[in-house]
């Protein structure tokens, strides 16, 4: 899997009308598709997993989870564990939204529990990092960045950080239809792939893919992507709409 495309659905598709007429669209207008290069993975809300995953089953379609607990099983009310989410046809976890980080109070620490728990489950975690506008104005985004990682990787094994995805979304990005310039982000990536390079010790060849996220639609896909040099996209609002999100894995297969 070269490039990737992620949708994360966030708490929308409410109806199972709704539920219905998505996989319908998605699968209309995935006919005739082969995607060689791009991979999809489609993160629904977590009562939709099953179903999704059940009526979908398609060489480089996958399925994710957008939150899960750390522990697989207990008194924790209310919560969805990894094992569960593999089980229901997961095989990614988005971990450390930032909507979770500052509705939900998820730490870095929280972040660092939840990426051994993915491991342990079979799921690829996709750690979710970046600056919010504070931040950015300060001139704080490599501080944060560089915390984030450090903290949310700790005692992670080489290999491991290898294996899974890192996505940078500037908070000030998510669902604002602002974006940073192709090179901004090209710039983060470089700063991230140094971190992993001081700290684990990876070569080029074995830093873990780096996605964008933040307000990305077919528009602006190939520039916020393609031309910064990033391994794919993780998508929240066009991704509700099954028709702009497979063209943005096209624009990523470059078929368009
Ligand atoms: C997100 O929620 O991760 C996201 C990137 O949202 P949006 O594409 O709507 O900005």
């Amino acid at each position: 899997m070269n490039k990737l495309a992620v949708g994360n659905i966030k708490m929308n598709i409410i109806s199972k009308i709704e539920r219905d007429n998505y996989l319908k669209i998605l699968r209309d207008k995935l006919k005739g598709k082969t995607f060689e290069e791009t991979s999809i993975i489609i993160c629904p809300p977590a009562v939709h997993l099953e179903y999704f995953s059940e009526k979908i089953k398609k060489g480089n379609i996958f399925w994710g989870i957008q939150n899960a607990h750390w522990e697989n099983s207990g008194s924790y009310t209310g919560e969805i564990s990894p094992a569960m989410a593999k089980e229901m046809g997961a095989d990614f976890e988005i971990i450390g939204h930032s909507e979770r980080r500052s509705n939900f109070g998820e730490t870095n620490d929280m972040v660092n529990k939840k990426i051994f728990s993915a491991f342990k489950n079979n799921l690829i975690p996709i750690m979710c990092i970046g600056e919010n506008i504070d931040e950015r104005k300060s001139g704080e985004t490599k501080k944060v960045v560089l915390n984030q990682i450090l903290e949310g990787l700790k005692d992670l094994t080489k290999s491991k950080v290898s294996k899974m995805i890192i996505a940078y979304e500037p908070v000030w990005s998510i669902g604002t239809g602002e974006t940073p310039r192709g090179e901004e982000i090209m710039g983060v990536r470089i700063l991230i792939q140094k971190i992993l390079a001081d700290q684990f010790g990876l070569t080029i060849k074995q830093m873990p893919k780096i996605l964008y996220g933040g307000s990305v639609d077919y528009k602006n896909a190939r520039e916020v992507c393609l031309s910064a040099g990033m391994d794919g996209v993780l998508v929240g609002g066009e991704s509700l709409y099954p028709d702009s999100f497979i063209k943005i894995a096209e624009i990523l297969e470059d078929k368009i």
